[in-house]
Parts: structure tokens; sequence; C-alpha cells
């Protein structure tokens, strides 16, 4: 059905890319007032000017008219009007210019002398020359030359004009080589308009799934990259950024206090809620861009702060544990009780200092010796080898 659809729509596309041909070429109209002008020198005479006079009016009608309607056209002016509808105009237009080009040759054939015979004749055939790119749209060239033709052929046949038994059978033969001619090439202009607007309409296909390709293999990055239920980045993407970020930068390792029985108590639904919320605790105690919130895990979260001094980023990791301890005064429907977490919080100031490796250790140390130390507060990691020349030191530091 919708191949169907798609194929009623391009054979008027294919008449409008036609119609397009046809205006574009409306400028060479000018060549039929021209060619008047040139008839009327031939045949000019008091007793033939006035009919001369009446004829090159008519057959500056369809030539003016022709050009104006290319210029409307692309102001778009009738509004609405379809490729169908220009057809028409064009038809008439065309019929009304071979039949001018007829009737008055025809009657000018009758008065003229053998010289004036011959500039009436190679008039006619220039018209029907200069008009032959309209083969683009068959029904339209027709129009012009059969006229032209038949009118001529039909007269030089009746009078007695020097061969013109043999140049009414010339009109014909050449009227129907015209028609055969127009009616093959024309049809292979309008297959390569069809094949041209086919190409255009894969070509916009192509970039629209390469669009939509392009969108989900975004959405799919961002779906590896990030928790389901947080939102926040995940472990993945927190590795990334890692070994990414050069320089100073600060590590926060942030776990829930007592989480488990928190979910014994109010259900998974709510630990998950809780979850969330101690997400966008996270996420708002940070600076977006420069610093990277992430569930690492669980009821785990990591917190990476690029580059702070030691002491910035203790009173940014006091500001998250703050942060979640206000949830229940802030989400007081959501949670269930006050939330606290522990944080293991390691520095550097150079990353030649320590490897992520060392950093993610010290947080961890710290960490585990925030749980012990009482929970619900900041226990500064830092490298034993780099900082003290000492194995397993450690500078614990409890705060809340
Ligand atoms: P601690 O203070 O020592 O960290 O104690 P804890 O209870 O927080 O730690 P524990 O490791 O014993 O328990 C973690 C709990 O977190 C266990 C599990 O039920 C819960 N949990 C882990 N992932 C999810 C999750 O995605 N949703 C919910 N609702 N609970 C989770
Ligand atoms: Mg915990
Ligand atoms: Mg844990």
């Amino acid at each position: 059905m919708a191949k169907g659809r798609h194929q009623v729509r391009g054979t008027t596309d294919v008449l409008a890319l036609q119609m397009d041909a046809l205006f574009k070429a409306a400028p060479a109209s000018v060549l039929s007032i021209f060619g008047g002008l040139i008839a009327l020198a031939a045949y000019w005479a008091p007793q033939t000017q006035s009919g001369l006079l009446v004829w090159f009016t008519i057959v500056c009608v369809p030539a003016l008219a022709h050009i104006a309607s290319a210029v409307l056209r692309h102001k778009g002016i009738p509004q609405g009007w379809g490729p169908v509808a220009w057809s028409h105009l064009v038809k008439a237009i065309y019929l009304t210019a071979g039949t001018a080009w007829g009737v008055g040759g025809a009657w000018m054939l009758t008065i003229g002398d053998d010289h004036q015979t011959l500039v009436i004749c190679c008039l006619a055939m220039g018209a029907v020359t200069c008009t032959f790119p309209a083969i683009v749209y068959g029904a339209a060239y027709n129009l012009f030359q059969v006229p032209i033709f038949t009118l001529f052929a039909i007269t030089l046949a009746s009078g007695d004009i020097e061969y013109g038994q043999l140049l009414a059978l010339a009109s014909v033969l050449l009227c129907i080589a015209l028609a055969i001619i127009a009616r093959g090439m024309g049809s292979q202009l309008t297959l390569a308009l069809r094949l041209s607007l086919e190409n255009k309409q894969l070509a916009e296909e192509l970039a629209d799934h390469g669009a939509a390709l392009e969108r989900a293999n975004r959405e799919l990055i961002v779906e590896t990259l990030t928790d389901p239920l947080t939102g926040l980045a995940n472990r993945r993407q927190l590795m990334n950024f890692m070994r990414a970020s050069a320089g100073r930068s600060s590590l926060l390792i942030v776990d829930i206090d007592h989480f488990k029985s928190y979910n014994d108590s109010f259900g998974h639904v709510d630990g998950d809620l809780c979850l969330v919320l101690v997400a966008d605790a996270l996420q708002t105690s940070i600076r977006p861009g420069r610093d990277l919130a992430a569930r690492f895990g669980g009821e785990e979260f990591a917190i990476i702060l690029g580059d702070l001094s030691q002491e910035q980023a203790v009173e940014v990791a006091e500001l998250v544990r703050g942060n979640v301890q206000s949830l229940l005064t802030l989400h007081a429907r959501k949670i269930r009780r006050m939330v606290t977490v522990s944080i293991g919080f390691a520095h550097r100031d150079d990353d030649r200092q320590k490897p992520n490796a060392t950093l993610m250790s010290e947080a961890d140390a710290a960490l585990y010796e925030a749980k012990n130390s009482g929970r619900n507060r900041v226990c500064i990691g830092s490298d034993p080898v780099t900082v003290f020349g000492e194995e397993s030191s450690r500078n614990a530091t409890a705060r809340g």
C-alpha cells in the first residue's frame, strides 16, 4: 500500500519536474516575438499591414503568457496550483502559439511570392526547432508543432506554390518524424527525471535511516554508560572518566549506612526510591561537567571531583554527607527514616604521582575506616608509599 502511494506521488513529482524544465525554457519565447517581427518585415505592405499586426499581436500573447506564467510560478502564484494545473496552462499556451503560427504562416503562404514563402517556411522551421526542448513534455511540443506543419501542408498542397506538393509531403513527414522523436526522447527524458527523483528519495530515506541509526547508537551508548535505576553514570562511565581525567582529582566512595536494614524494614520498592533520592543528593552536590557522580553498584556510589584542592574536595564530601542526611527533612513522604552515608575520600595533586588504581584502593580503605569508626562520616585515605613512605599508613579523619 505504501509503495502504491509512493508511485502516485512519484508520477505527480515527475510532472512537476517536467513543468520546471518547460518553464525554465520560457525566456526562449522571446524568439517567437522576434520571428514574428521578421515575418512582419518580410510581408509588410499597405494591403497586408493590418492583418499582419493582428497576427503579430496574437503571436505575442502566448509568448508573453509563457514568460509571465514562468515568473508567477517562480513566486508560487497562484497559490495551490499543482503540476497538473500548470500542465493544462502549458498545453493551452503551446496550442495557442502553434495555431497562431500555423494559421498566420498558412495565410502568408497564400499571399507571398517565392522569396517570402522561403522566409515564412524558414521561420516556421525555426520555431519548431527552437521549441524542441519542450519534448521533455511531449504533449505540449506536439500541440505546438502539429498545427504548424498540418496547416502548412494543407496550404502548400492546395495552393499553386512551386514544389507545393513536395513541400506539403515534407511537412507531413517532418511532423510525423518529430512526433515519433518527441515520444521516444521524451520518454527517455521522463525516465531520467523519474530516476533522479527516485535517487533523491532514496538518498533522503538513506539519510533518515542514517539519522535514526545514529540516534539509536547514541541512545545505546547512553544506556551502556548509565545506571538504569538512578540515572547516574555507571561503573563503566566512571572508569572511562577516571582514565580520561588527568591531573588533580579526588575520589569519593559513598556507601549508604545500614541499607540492608532499610530494605528489610520498608521493602525493596522503598529501598529503590531511597537509592534514587541519594543519587539526586549526590548529583546536586557536585559541579556538572567538571565532576562525575556514579552508581558503583548496590548501595555504593562514587564521585570524581576534578581539579580541587584537598581542602575544597573534603568540603564537597562533607556537603554530600550533609545533603544525604537532610533527605528525611526534604522528602519526608518518600524517605522512611534518616539515611546516612559513609564516605571514603582519596586525593591526588598530580596524576603522575598516583595512578587511578591507588586512588581507588585508598578511597576504599578510607571507606572501611569510616564504617568501622562509626559511619555517617568522611574519612581521608592517603597513599602510604608516595606520601608517607610507610606501608599501610592511613590518615583517617572522622567527621560528622
Ligand atoms: P553498611 O552500613 O555496612 O554498608 O551496611 P549495609 O546494610 O548498607 O550493607 P550491606 O552490604 O550489608 O547491604 C547492602 C544492601 O543493599 C543489600 C541489598 O539488599 C541492598 N541493595 C543492593 N542493591 C540494591 C538495589 O538495587 N535496590 C535495593 N532496594 N536494595 C539494594
Ligand atoms: Mg552500605
Ligand atoms: Mg556496600
